[in-house]
């Protein structure tokens, strides 16, 4: 029974009700024919088993900064709410203009530094965390220098993390002295890249929920005619049944897809058009991200010769990404691979980077990208997503996300087949 037929059926229960014993309800039929299989049905429950982060897993996330901010030479890192906050701490906070800030010593435990009159509701994350307030005409980057005064750390350096707001850097050197707030990027980003193996599960579960939702929609849910917009939905939805949160779509046909990030025009779906669908969704903050491009009718033979480019160029990247490798030499495979077959150096129709980096964000360190000097190391993870785009006629791109093994890669889910098989050679089930 699907989720429409289990509804009819509490609606029929509430009638009878209604009516009272007046009323005798028709018994079943013997005879009614099985009602349909639910297509969708694959999807519930496809992310079951894999668990959001505790608080032991953001310890281990803590100590491990802390060790490279001893070893480095800072006396702590201060972060704001974001993708940083949630990877150390895993408090999710709206950012305002009053500072909210989590403020990372090189030891001991963390201090969080909150607007007082926020406390009450910051503690239903915090629970009995260290938290410093500071009332609406006090300086919170004085409580900053506050805690850690406290604690003894009091020359070396401090370091923000890259998502810092200007004002609240500025506030910070202004409490702590201009030269002790530096930039802690790299060491957060370096950390950030490498994700643990619990990192790496949900990553692969969520990006193969978004196949599998991606697949069973373009089986069952493409008509000529229908807009952009209809398509969206149902791949929203059916990723939204496969336990994906934050779902974002973005589904072009034909000349619309040679914009890489779409238009406002809502196209109704032609007989030749090429579909792309670019999309992904999140599973306990951990995202997903893939891009398909199939022929649901006829395909021009111009089209069909620049899919099997792209899906090359997609595999030649992948065949370098290996630990020592740079980020530069990855982009370089598939831009190769592009201009060999005739279809434009440089940006010319491969318009963008190759890749970036994803995790507790979309798109986070590394960027696959040219010149990009940056080593592949285990535990990186990355899309593989090179394009042809032919303004007014098409564009093609497709995605993967790959994570970097001790001696090569891995892929999560199943790439594509061929142009007839856009999705790979499988079904996708769990
Ligand atoms: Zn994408
Ligand atoms: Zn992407």
């Amino acid at each position: 029974m699907n989720r429409r037929q289990l509804l009819q059926g509490a609606g029929a229960v509430a009638a009878v009700a209604t009516v009272g014993c007046r009323h005798v309800p028709e018994p079943a039929r013997a005879a009614s024919p099985e009602p349909p299989a639910d297509p969708w049905a694959a999807l519930d429950g496809f992310c079951d088993g894999i668990d959001p982060p505790d608080d032991r897993e953001r310890q281990q996330h803590r100590q491990q900064l802390q060790k490279v901010l001893f070893d480095t030479g800072h006396d702590a890192l201060v972060v704001e709410p974001g993708a940083t906050l949630q990877y150390l701490g895993g408090v999710r906070w709206g950012r305002s203009e009053r500072p909210f800030l989590l403020v990372v010593p090189r030891d001991g435990d963390p201090w969080w530094v909150v607007p007082a009159f926020e406390e009450r509701k910051a503690r239903e994350q915090l629970g009995e965390a260290r938290v410093r307030v500071w009332q609406e005409h006090e300086d919170p980057y004085a409580r900053v220098d506050e805690v850690l005064r406290e604690q003894g750390l009091t020359e070396r350096a401090v370091a923000v993390d890259e998502q810092l707001r200007h004002f609240v850097v500025q506030g910070l050197r202004d409490a702590m002295g201009e030269g002790r707030v530096v930039d802690g990027s790299a060491l957060v980003q370096a950390q950030r890249m490498r994700k643990r193996p619990a990192e790496l599960g949900r990553l692969r579960r969520a990006n193969e929920a978004t196949k599998a939702a991606l697949r069973l929609v373009a089986a069952e849910g493409i008509r000529p005619g229908m807009r952009q917009s209809e398509l969206a939905v149902a791949i929203r939805a059916a990723q939204l049944r496969a336990g994906l949160t934050d779902v974002w779509v973005l589904a072009l046909f034909g000349p619309n897809a040679a914009f890489p990030h779409g238009t406002a025009q809502d196209r109704a779906l032609a007989e030749d058009d090429l579909v792309l669908v670019d999309t992904g969704g999140s599973l306990h903050g951990y995202r997903s991200d893939i891009t398909r491009t199939w022929a649901p009718g006829t395909v021009a033979p111009r089209a069909q010769q620049a899919w099997s480019v792209v899906a090359s160029a997609q595999r030649a990247a992948l065949d370098r990404i290996r630990p020592g490798v740079t980020c530069g030499e990855v982009d370089a495979a598939a831009r190769a691979v592009i201009e060999s077959a005739g279809f434009g150096s440089d940006y010319e129709r491969f318009t963008h980077r190759l890749g970036h980096g994803i995790g507790l964000e979309v798109h986070e360190h590394p960027y696959l990208v040219r010149d990009a000097t940056q080593v592949l190391e285990p535990g990186m993870t990355m899309s593989d997503e090179p394009g042809i785009y032919e303004p007014g006629r098409f564009g093609i791109r497709i995605e993967d996300i790959v994570a970097v093994t001790e001696d090569g890669h891995e892929v999560f889910g199943p790439m594509v087949d061929g142009l007839e098989a856009p999705f790979g050679p499988e079904p996708l089930r769990r």
